[in-house]
Protein backbone atom coordinates (compact mmCIF):
# COMPACT_ATOMS: atom_id res chain seq x y z
CA UNK A 1 0.00 0.00 0.00
CA UNK A 2 1.39 3.18 -0.57
CA UNK A 3 -0.96 4.88 1.83
CA UNK A 4 -0.30 8.93 1.87
CA UNK A 5 -0.34 9.61 5.72
CA UNK A 6 -0.17 13.22 4.79
CA UNK A 7 0.63 15.08 1.73
CA UNK A 8 0.98 18.21 0.38
CA UNK A 9 1.91 20.96 2.73
CA UNK A 10 3.91 20.67 5.96
CA UNK A 11 2.70 18.24 8.55
CA UNK A 12 1.89 19.38 11.73
CA UNK A 13 4.11 18.04 15.26
CA UNK A 14 1.51 16.68 16.57
CA UNK A 15 0.75 14.53 13.20
CA UNK A 16 4.08 13.51 13.10
CA UNK A 17 4.30 12.39 16.59
CA UNK A 18 1.06 10.46 16.40
CA UNK A 19 2.07 8.61 12.98
CA UNK A 20 5.25 7.74 14.65
CA UNK A 21 3.84 6.70 17.81
CA UNK A 22 3.36 2.70 16.95
CA UNK A 23 6.84 2.28 15.73
CA UNK A 24 8.44 4.36 18.88
CA UNK A 25 6.51 2.52 21.26
CA UNK A 26 7.85 -1.05 19.46
CA UNK A 27 10.95 0.24 19.27
CA UNK A 28 10.56 0.79 23.32
CA UNK A 29 9.09 -2.27 24.07
CA UNK A 30 12.13 -4.20 22.06
CA UNK A 31 14.98 -2.31 23.46
CA UNK A 32 13.62 -2.64 27.04
CA UNK A 33 13.47 -6.19 26.23
CA UNK A 34 17.03 -6.20 25.55
CA UNK A 35 17.74 -5.33 28.83
CA UNK A 36 17.98 -1.56 28.16
CA UNK A 37 16.45 1.30 30.27
CA UNK A 38 14.47 3.55 27.90
CA UNK A 39 12.02 6.07 27.95
CA UNK A 40 9.44 7.08 25.05
CA UNK A 41 11.09 10.36 24.44
CA UNK A 42 14.10 8.54 23.66
CA UNK A 43 13.18 5.98 21.37
CA UNK A 44 11.78 8.75 19.87
CA UNK A 45 15.24 10.28 19.49
CA UNK A 46 16.63 7.15 17.74
CA UNK A 47 13.74 7.16 15.33
CA UNK A 48 14.31 10.31 13.72
CA UNK A 49 18.03 9.49 13.57
CA UNK A 50 16.91 6.56 12.03
CA UNK A 51 14.90 8.96 9.30
CA UNK A 52 18.22 11.48 8.85
CA UNK A 53 17.15 13.78 11.79
CA UNK A 54 20.25 14.65 14.01
CA UNK A 55 17.23 15.45 17.06
CA UNK A 56 13.25 14.47 17.39
CA UNK A 57 12.75 18.58 17.31
CA UNK A 58 14.65 19.04 14.53
CA UNK A 59 11.79 16.56 12.29
CA UNK A 60 8.53 18.23 14.29
CA UNK A 61 10.03 20.82 13.12
CA UNK A 62 10.67 20.25 9.49
CA UNK A 63 6.67 19.63 8.94
CA UNK A 64 8.16 16.12 7.25
CA UNK A 65 5.63 14.35 5.88
CA UNK A 66 5.44 10.53 6.05
CA UNK A 67 4.09 8.01 3.77
CA UNK A 68 3.96 4.25 4.51
CA UNK A 69 5.95 3.01 1.43
CA UNK A 70 6.87 -0.67 2.48
CA UNK A 71 10.00 -1.91 -0.07
CA UNK A 72 8.28 -2.71 -2.95
CA UNK A 73 11.41 -1.51 -5.65
CA UNK A 74 14.88 -0.48 -5.57
CA UNK A 75 17.98 -2.30 -4.87
CA UNK A 76 19.44 -4.16 -2.07
CA UNK A 77 22.28 -2.08 -1.77
CA UNK A 78 20.03 0.80 -0.94
CA UNK A 79 18.41 1.64 2.53
CA UNK A 80 15.91 4.54 3.09
CA UNK A 81 17.18 4.14 6.78
CA UNK A 82 20.16 5.40 8.69
CA UNK A 83 21.64 2.82 11.61
CA UNK A 84 25.04 4.50 12.05
CA UNK A 85 23.41 7.56 12.99
CA UNK A 86 20.89 5.50 15.61
CA UNK A 87 24.17 4.43 16.94
CA UNK A 88 25.38 7.81 17.57
CA UNK A 89 22.53 8.86 19.09
CA UNK A 90 21.85 5.51 21.10
CA UNK A 91 25.44 6.55 22.48
CA UNK A 92 24.59 10.30 23.69
CA UNK A 93 21.43 9.35 25.42
CA UNK A 94 21.71 6.14 26.90
CA UNK A 95 25.12 5.15 28.72
CA UNK A 96 25.90 2.00 26.90
CA UNK A 97 29.11 0.18 25.26
CA UNK A 98 29.91 0.68 21.49
CA UNK A 99 28.76 -3.38 20.98
CA UNK A 100 25.34 -2.22 22.64
CA UNK A 101 24.89 0.56 20.87
CA UNK A 102 25.20 -1.39 17.34
CA UNK A 103 22.55 -3.80 18.62
CA UNK A 104 20.37 -1.13 18.99
CA UNK A 105 21.26 0.45 15.45
CA UNK A 106 20.05 -2.73 13.62
CA UNK A 107 17.14 -3.58 15.77
CA UNK A 108 15.61 0.18 15.37
CA UNK A 109 16.32 -0.06 11.53
CA UNK A 110 14.46 -3.45 11.19
CA UNK A 111 11.31 -2.40 13.35
CA UNK A 112 11.79 1.03 10.73
CA UNK A 113 11.83 -1.44 7.67
CA UNK A 114 8.86 -3.14 8.90
CA UNK A 115 6.53 0.06 9.38
CA UNK A 116 7.31 0.80 5.62
CA UNK A 117 7.10 4.89 6.80
CA UNK A 118 9.37 6.84 5.02
CA UNK A 119 9.65 10.54 4.96
CA UNK A 120 8.13 12.02 1.27
CA UNK A 121 11.44 13.27 0.48
CA UNK A 122 9.86 13.09 -3.45
CA UNK A 123 6.97 15.56 -2.82
CA UNK A 124 9.57 17.54 -0.73
CA UNK A 125 11.71 18.01 -3.60
CA UNK A 126 9.21 18.30 -6.68
CA UNK A 127 7.46 20.96 -5.17
CA UNK A 128 10.43 23.29 -4.93
CA UNK A 129 8.93 25.47 -2.46
CA UNK A 130 10.06 26.61 1.12
CA UNK A 131 8.67 23.78 3.12
CA UNK A 132 10.15 20.75 0.79
CA UNK A 133 13.31 23.22 1.28
CA UNK A 134 13.07 22.73 5.33
CA UNK A 135 12.60 19.17 5.40
CA UNK A 136 15.26 18.22 2.74
CA UNK A 137 18.00 20.99 4.46
CA UNK A 138 17.07 18.93 7.67
CA UNK A 139 18.22 15.92 6.33
CA UNK A 140 20.67 17.44 4.69
CA UNK A 141 22.19 18.94 7.93
CA UNK A 142 24.82 16.63 9.09
CA UNK A 143 25.47 14.73 5.96
CA UNK A 144 29.21 15.28 6.57
CA UNK A 145 29.28 12.39 9.71
CA UNK A 146 26.55 10.19 7.49
CA UNK A 147 25.84 9.86 3.73
CA UNK A 148 22.11 10.74 2.77
CA UNK A 149 20.42 7.68 1.80
CA UNK A 150 18.19 9.79 -0.54
CA UNK A 151 18.84 11.62 -3.78
CA UNK A 152 17.22 14.53 -3.30
CA UNK A 153 18.50 15.05 0.56
CA UNK A 154 22.35 14.90 -1.48
CA UNK A 155 21.13 17.44 -4.30
CA UNK A 156 19.97 19.34 -0.85
CA UNK A 157 23.61 19.33 0.56
CA UNK A 158 25.25 19.64 -2.91
CA UNK A 159 27.03 16.15 -3.04
CA UNK A 160 25.75 15.46 -6.45
CA UNK A 161 24.00 18.12 -9.29
CA UNK A 162 20.48 18.17 -9.80
CA UNK A 163 19.03 16.04 -12.58
CA UNK A 164 17.53 18.18 -15.53
CA UNK A 165 14.30 19.69 -14.90
CA UNK A 166 12.36 18.88 -18.10
CA UNK A 167 11.77 15.21 -19.37
CA UNK A 168 13.06 14.20 -23.01
CA UNK A 169 13.26 11.25 -25.06
CA UNK A 170 16.92 10.48 -26.32
CA UNK A 171 16.62 10.68 -30.39
CA UNK A 172 17.63 7.41 -32.17
CA UNK A 173 21.37 6.48 -32.85
CA UNK A 174 23.01 6.60 -36.01
CA UNK A 175 21.21 3.05 -36.88
CA UNK A 176 17.98 4.48 -35.56
CA UNK A 177 17.76 2.43 -32.88
CA UNK A 178 16.70 3.90 -29.15
CA UNK A 179 16.45 2.35 -25.50
CA UNK A 180 13.58 -0.42 -25.34
CA UNK A 181 11.22 1.47 -23.22
CA UNK A 182 11.37 4.62 -25.21
CA UNK A 183 10.91 2.72 -28.37
CA UNK A 184 7.47 1.73 -26.33
CA UNK A 185 6.46 4.50 -25.01
CA UNK A 186 7.32 6.81 -28.37
CA UNK A 187 4.68 4.24 -30.40
CA UNK A 188 1.99 5.13 -27.53
CA UNK A 189 2.73 8.74 -28.11
CA UNK A 190 1.90 8.23 -31.24
CA UNK A 191 -1.23 6.64 -31.05
CA UNK A 192 -2.18 9.73 -28.37
CA UNK A 193 -3.57 7.85 -25.59
CA UNK A 194 -1.46 7.98 -23.08
CA UNK A 195 -2.54 9.43 -19.81
CA UNK A 196 -0.32 11.20 -16.65
CA UNK A 197 -1.27 9.25 -13.50
CA UNK A 198 0.08 10.57 -10.39
CA UNK A 199 1.42 8.42 -7.15
CA UNK A 200 0.61 5.10 -8.72
CA UNK A 201 0.02 2.31 -6.38
CA UNK A 202 2.78 -0.06 -5.99
CA UNK A 203 0.38 -2.67 -6.46
CA UNK A 204 0.22 -1.97 -10.20
CA UNK A 205 3.63 -3.36 -10.16
CA UNK A 206 7.77 -2.79 -9.15
CA UNK A 207 8.16 -0.65 -12.53
CA UNK A 208 5.19 1.86 -11.71
CA UNK A 209 6.43 1.94 -8.09
CA UNK A 210 9.95 2.98 -9.14
CA UNK A 211 8.28 6.31 -9.94
CA UNK A 212 8.81 6.89 -5.79
CA UNK A 213 12.62 6.07 -6.01
CA UNK A 214 14.62 7.96 -4.02
CA UNK A 215 17.86 6.49 -4.03
CA UNK A 216 21.71 7.75 -2.94
CA UNK A 217 24.27 5.45 -2.31
CA UNK A 218 27.24 7.66 -0.61
CA UNK A 219 30.88 7.16 -0.12
CA UNK A 220 32.30 5.55 3.02
CA UNK A 221 33.42 8.15 5.03
CA UNK A 222 37.12 6.96 4.38
CA UNK A 223 36.77 8.05 0.56
CA UNK A 224 35.58 11.59 1.25
CA UNK A 225 38.72 12.59 -1.28
CA UNK A 226 37.65 10.79 -4.13
CA UNK A 227 34.97 12.54 -4.62
CA UNK A 228 31.93 11.64 -7.24
CA UNK A 229 33.52 8.25 -7.11
CA UNK A 230 30.85 6.14 -6.17
CA UNK A 231 28.06 8.60 -6.07
CA UNK A 232 25.06 6.54 -7.90
CA UNK A 233 21.62 7.84 -7.64
CA UNK A 234 18.30 7.07 -8.78
CA UNK A 235 15.20 9.14 -8.65
CA UNK A 236 11.87 8.66 -9.57
CA UNK A 237 9.30 11.52 -10.97
CA UNK A 238 6.31 10.66 -8.71
CA UNK A 239 3.98 9.92 -11.71
CA UNK A 240 3.51 6.63 -14.63
CA UNK A 241 2.28 6.96 -17.92
CA UNK A 242 -0.64 5.30 -18.30
CA UNK A 243 -2.03 4.08 -21.70
CA UNK A 244 -5.75 2.01 -21.97
CA UNK A 245 -6.84 0.50 -25.23
CA UNK A 246 -10.27 -1.38 -26.00
CA UNK A 247 -9.73 -4.70 -27.58
CA UNK A 248 -11.10 -7.88 -28.37
CA UNK A 249 -9.67 -11.40 -27.52
CA UNK A 250 -11.27 -14.95 -27.98
CA UNK A 251 -13.44 -14.48 -24.65
CA UNK A 252 -14.79 -11.31 -25.79
CA UNK A 253 -14.41 -7.85 -25.34
CA UNK A 254 -11.07 -6.69 -22.96
CA UNK A 255 -8.94 -3.68 -22.00
CA UNK A 256 -5.67 -3.32 -21.65
CA UNK A 257 -3.56 -1.26 -19.06
CA UNK A 258 0.12 -0.40 -19.32
CA UNK A 259 2.66 1.92 -17.69
CA UNK A 260 5.38 3.72 -18.65
CA UNK A 261 7.30 5.05 -15.79
CA UNK A 262 10.32 7.48 -16.01
CA UNK A 263 13.44 7.60 -13.75
CA UNK A 264 16.92 8.96 -13.84
CA UNK A 265 19.86 7.06 -13.01
CA UNK A 266 23.27 8.31 -11.98
CA UNK A 267 26.34 6.08 -11.50
CA UNK A 268 29.76 7.64 -10.27
CA UNK A 269 30.85 10.69 -11.80
CA UNK A 270 28.82 10.81 -14.51
CA UNK A 271 25.65 12.66 -15.60
CA UNK A 272 21.66 11.43 -15.19
CA UNK A 273 20.58 9.34 -17.60
CA UNK A 274 16.74 9.03 -17.92
CA UNK A 275 15.09 5.42 -18.34
CA UNK A 276 11.42 4.13 -19.33
CA UNK A 277 10.07 1.29 -17.16
CA UNK A 278 7.18 -0.50 -18.72
CA UNK A 279 4.87 -3.00 -17.76
CA UNK A 280 1.14 -3.99 -18.04
CA UNK A 281 -1.99 -5.85 -17.64
CA UNK A 282 -4.98 -7.27 -19.71
CA UNK A 283 -8.43 -7.50 -18.42
CA UNK A 284 -10.73 -9.68 -19.82
CA UNK A 285 -14.21 -9.50 -20.82
CA UNK A 286 -15.49 -11.50 -18.03
CA UNK A 287 -13.92 -8.88 -15.79
CA UNK A 288 -12.33 -11.15 -13.33
CA UNK A 289 -10.66 -8.49 -12.20
CA UNK A 290 -8.18 -10.59 -9.39
CA UNK A 291 -6.97 -12.83 -12.12
CA UNK A 292 -3.72 -11.15 -12.38
CA UNK A 293 -3.65 -10.24 -8.52
CA UNK A 294 -4.76 -7.09 -9.95
CA UNK A 295 -6.05 -4.65 -7.29
CA UNK A 296 -9.54 -2.85 -8.47
CA UNK A 297 -7.96 0.20 -8.69
CA UNK A 298 -5.97 -0.10 -11.36
CA UNK A 299 -9.57 0.74 -13.76
CA UNK A 300 -7.97 3.83 -13.84
CA UNK A 301 -10.57 7.03 -15.16
CA UNK A 302 -8.46 8.11 -17.61
CA UNK A 303 -10.82 10.39 -18.99
CA UNK A 304 -10.02 12.31 -15.67
CA UNK A 305 -6.47 12.69 -16.38
CA UNK A 306 -4.29 14.78 -18.41
CA UNK A 307 -3.21 13.44 -21.77
CA UNK A 308 0.37 13.21 -22.05
CA UNK A 309 2.28 14.32 -25.71
CA UNK A 310 5.49 14.39 -27.22
CA UNK A 311 6.89 17.29 -29.18
CA UNK A 312 9.12 16.37 -32.15
CA UNK A 313 10.80 20.04 -32.09
CA UNK A 314 12.36 19.50 -28.70
CA UNK A 315 11.53 16.26 -27.72
CA UNK A 316 10.35 16.96 -24.32
CA UNK A 317 7.20 14.94 -22.72
CA UNK A 318 4.84 17.20 -21.08
CA UNK A 319 1.06 16.90 -20.55
CA UNK A 320 -1.74 20.24 -20.66
CA UNK A 321 -2.65 21.10 -17.59
CA UNK A 322 0.55 19.84 -15.40
CA UNK A 323 3.19 21.90 -14.07
CA UNK A 324 6.88 21.29 -13.43
CA UNK A 325 9.02 18.57 -15.08
CA UNK A 326 5.51 18.35 -17.73
CA UNK A 327 4.87 21.84 -18.19
CA UNK A 328 6.74 21.72 -21.81
CA UNK A 329 8.89 24.67 -21.00
CA UNK A 330 11.70 26.27 -23.04
CA UNK A 331 9.98 25.50 -26.18
CA UNK A 332 8.86 27.88 -29.14
CA UNK A 333 5.91 25.49 -30.06
CA UNK A 334 2.56 25.59 -28.02
ZN1 LIG B 1 8.67 21.41 -27.63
Amino acid sequence: MHAVVHSGGRASAADIKLTLRPLAETVLADLKKLGHSIVLSQAQELVAAGFGFYKFQLMLRSGANLVSRPLTHGDDHYSQYRPMAVERRASEILAIRPEAAMTIGAAVVHHMRASGLVVDTLEAYRRDDGAGHTILSALAADHTLYPPVNATVAIRAGLIPPPPTILTLRKPDQLGRMGSGEALLLEAMQKGNLYVLRSPSPEIGTEAAMSSTDEFKGLPLSRVEAKDWDNAAALGFGFTLVQKEDMVLRTGPAKSFTFHTPVVRRRKAGGWNSEWRSNGYIIDGTDRRRRFGLPERVHIAVDQLNVARFCQKCRQIYADGELDCLAHSGCTLP
